[in-house]
């Protein structure tokens, strides 16, 4: 049973659109379930009414007319209970509403199952008998394990926007995703996809069409030959074993795969798109035969025009055009993609995975540049090309936009632009409260390029540099002097303002294309500190890189990441001291003895952070590791990323619990994580006695703007208030209603 439902899942997921995706449940459900009738009922305007949407054994004309209130009929009775209902005799329950046209008074038993995709209710499945029938208990939980499987796919189906001729509206589409990065955009969407991976293939048409069939021929003659080769080597085996290959040969030649794409290519598409399109042909062929032979046959085929795209992937020139506003579209982006998007032309980034704590949504954040994350809903690989408009502040994106949503966000954007260009008067003030505290803003920063950005942005130094996004885009570790030259750069345009360089972090979602960490759990791996000091050579490296380039500038910082035991701190101080006196016995003279800090975002720290504190100069608290550990909330993942929240009373709490042991210790607290950069979290780490905030360059002239707008005992009467609050969504009220008070709600919303 297992296979069938696997078998039936992949028909479903790949279909064209959201109708030949029902046909296929309905058709593959009834066979299953051996009964007279499967239907689909969706729900239409968010659930107000069920529509028939696709039927085996009822009148087909009824498709799309078919529909019943959201309180009518037992498909209504499904859904208001959001669970299965299953009657011997339907006709004989209350709730039954008799539709006429439909042909469904020849028929007793029901059994009706809701389809729900995070916890929203998309539509209700059905199966009936012309007799009598109960349907036992394996059937009835087939179908509940199918339509929680199919669910996904309905969902993407749907958001594709294949709904749009039944509901009759003009093809807009909206799709929820999760903030990611504050401000709105408008621009054209380009597809990153991972190499290799036929199902991330984009839409997209080709400029030269023989070049792309000189391309695929080539492709496809070098796998040929390949196979050829791995046939001879084999040639001791039996020929039934070497048949495979012959098989192999045959498909590399034959019309259903090699022509088919070579017409398509000649109609205008790119090769990738041509092959993919091809396959995708040829696996729902094979799938709807039901026979176990042909279904192998289909993952030949794929294998096959894998090793294809290969080819073609390995021909197609590297450099690739961006429109001057791109939006990167991708399943999970890397900063590697960010970064080859020219800056000027990046105008927003959309990721299926991963949430707004994501490395990647902090990049954007970093850059300025708006971003939705983990926007599953997201249609395949056909909007390539396609104009979208992203909200980074709501998650919001829309396809295929109308005139009001257009002019909507051009307004917003206008304004946003405005918004920026006052807070840049503010640039050279000094982050000052009302009753003359001062708070020093320092950058988080990992790319040299916004350096000299940074460096003129009024920070008052840079209070994180993740060193790790130096290592990610390259395709090996640098080496000390190469690194030394990095960190010399940012050492030098910030003196001698304090620069704080974190060593690396890697591990969790940041993994280097050269050093592969593959773990079930990576956040709660090899990560930071733990792979660093399993790895001294290349720990020693770093410090030393540090420490050279900190020669006659003296204004290095050394922050140590994922500090779970006292014995790391010690291990990593150990190392440190002795690269120093190892630099020196190698000529480089006495180098100063940079001041060392620990990053306190694993719950373990912030339980011993007295003890710690006693054995660094400063305390620099990560809140978005520190929120995913103490929440149990993977910071990637979208399905649980509305349990994130650093405003929760356990994050707040364990902040300002850290602070204070910091201070009786007599050492500064910082906090670098994002919460630092989050107008209203700010108000409160104000009100804590937080020594310095460190933050994207992007939001430091947001938060000056909170600071000088408040006096320290406002924030700490404030303060005050939220620690004996329950609940997030009552401290963020409560937080933005202080900024609206204080004329500051443009900082919390688009707009002005
Ligand atoms: C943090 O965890 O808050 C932090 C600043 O580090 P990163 O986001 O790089 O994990
Ligand atoms: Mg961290």
């Amino acid at each position: 049973m297992l296979e069938t439902i696997r078998r039936i899942v992949q028909e479903v997921t790949a279909a064209e659109n959201l109708e030949q995706a029902l046909e296929t449940i309905v058709t593959r459900v009834k066979q299953v379930i051996d009964c007279n009738v499967c239907s689909i009922y969706l729900g239409i305007q968010g659930g107000d009414y069920y529509l028939l949407m696709a039927t085996r054994g009822l009148n087909p004309e009824a498709v799309g007319r078919a529909r019943l209130e959201r309180n009518e009929g037992l498909v209504g009775l499904v859904a208001q209970r959001a669970e299965p209902v299953n009657l011997e005799d339907a006709h004989s329950h209350p709730r039954y509403k008799f539709l006429p046209d439909i042909g469904e008074e020849a028929f007793h038993g029901f059994l009706g199952v809701p389809i729900i995709h995070h916890r929203k209710i998309l539509g209700v499945l059905v199966v009936q008998q012309r007799e009598n029938r109960r349907f036992d208990e394996n059937e009835e939980t087939l179908l509940v394990t199918l339509a929680a499987q199919l669910s996904g796919a309905i969902a993407l189906a749907e958001a594709s926007g294949s709904l749009r001729d039944i509901q009759g509206d003009n093809g807009e589409r909206a799709i929820h995703g999760l903030p990611g990065a504050p401000g709105v955009s408008i621009g054209q969407a380009v597809i990153v996809y991972p190499a290799a991976d036929l199902d991330a293939v984009p839409r997209r048409r080709c400029r030269n069409i023989d070049e792309e069939i000189r391309v695929f021929t080539k492709a496809v003659e070098a796998v040929r030959e390949e196979v050829r080769q791995h046939r001879e080597q084999l040639a001791h085996l039996p020929t039934e074993e070497r048949a495979l290959f012959d098989a192999y040969l045959m498909m590399l030649q034959s019309n259903s795969l090699i022509q088919k794409t070579i017409d398509r290519i000649k109609q205008g598409f790119m090769a990738s798109t041509a092959l993919r399109d091809t396959v995708q042909e040829q696996t729902q062929l094979f799938a709807s035969m039901d026979d176990d032979y042909l279904a192998e046959r289909v993952l030949d085929i794929r294998d096959l025009a894998r090793r294809i795209l290969v080819r073609i992937q390995s021909k197609t020139p590297g450099t690739r055009h961006y429109p001057p506003r791109t939006i990167l579209v991708g399943d999970e982006l890397t900063a590697a993609d960010l970064m080859a998007v020219p800056r000027k032309q990046l105008a927003g980034v959309l990721s299926r995975q991963g949430s707004g704590s994501s490395h990647v949504a902090i990049l954007a954040r970093a850059l300025g540049i708006p971003a939705v994350m983990g926007a599953s809903e997201l249609p395949g690989n056909d909007i390539e090309g396609l104009e979208l408009v992203l909200d980074g502040y709501q998650g919001w994106v829309y396809l295929h936009a109308g005139q009001r949503i257009l002019s909507e966000y051009r307004r917003l954007m206008r304004e946003e632009a405005q918004l920026s260009a006052n807070l840049q008067a503010l640039c050279q003030k000094p982050a000052k409260t009302l009753d003359g505290c001062i708070v020093p803003l320092y950058i988080n920063s990992g790319l040299l390029s916004d350096i000299g950005a940074a460096a003129n942005s009024g920070a008052d130094g840079i209070g994180l540099y993740r060193t790790e996004f130096p290592f990610m885009i390259r395709d090996r570790f640098p080496g000390e002097e190469e690194q030394c030259q990095i960190y010399r750069q940012i050492l030098q345009a910030f003196a001698p303002r304090p620069v704080t360089l974190r060593t690396l972090d890697i591990g969790g979602d940041k993994t280097l294309p050269y050093f592969p960490i593959r773990e079930d759990n990576p956040f709660l791996g090899w990560r930071g500190i733990r792979v660093s000091l399993d790895h001294p050579d290349i720990f020693a490296t770093q410090i030393r890189a540090m420490l050279r380039a900190n020669a006659g500038l003296n204004n290095l910082q050394i922050l140590l990441p994922m500090i779970s035991t006292l014995n790391e701190v010690d291990e990593a101080l150990a190392i440190i001291e002795r690269a120093r006196k190892e630099l020196a016995s190698d000529g480089y003279g006495e180098l100063p003895c940079p001041r060392t800090g620990v990053m306190i975002e694993v719950p373990s720290a912030v339980y011993q952070a007295a003890a710690i504190a006693r054995r660094v100069d400063f305390l620099s608290i990560g809140t978005n590791d520190l929120t995913q550990y103490l929440l149990a909330v993977d910071r990637n993942n979208p399905n649980v990323a509305e349990l994130y929240d650093s405003l929760h009373p356990a994050v707040i709490h364990a902040v300002y619990q850290t602070t204070r042991a910091a201070h009786r210790q007599n050492i500064p607290v910082s906090t670098c994580g994002e919460m630092a950069g989050d107008p209203l979290a700010s108000l409160l780490l104000l009100g804590m006695g937080m020594d310095s905030l460190s933050m994207s360059v992007v939001a430091l002239p947001r938060v000056k703007w909170v600071i000088r707008s408040f006096t320290r005992a406002q924030a700490t009467a404030l303060l005050d208030e939220v620690l004996r609050l329950e609940d997030p969504a009552t401290i963020r009220a409560l937080l933005g209603s202080e900024l609206d008070r204080a004329g500051l709600g443009s900082l919390i919303r688009p707009g002005k």
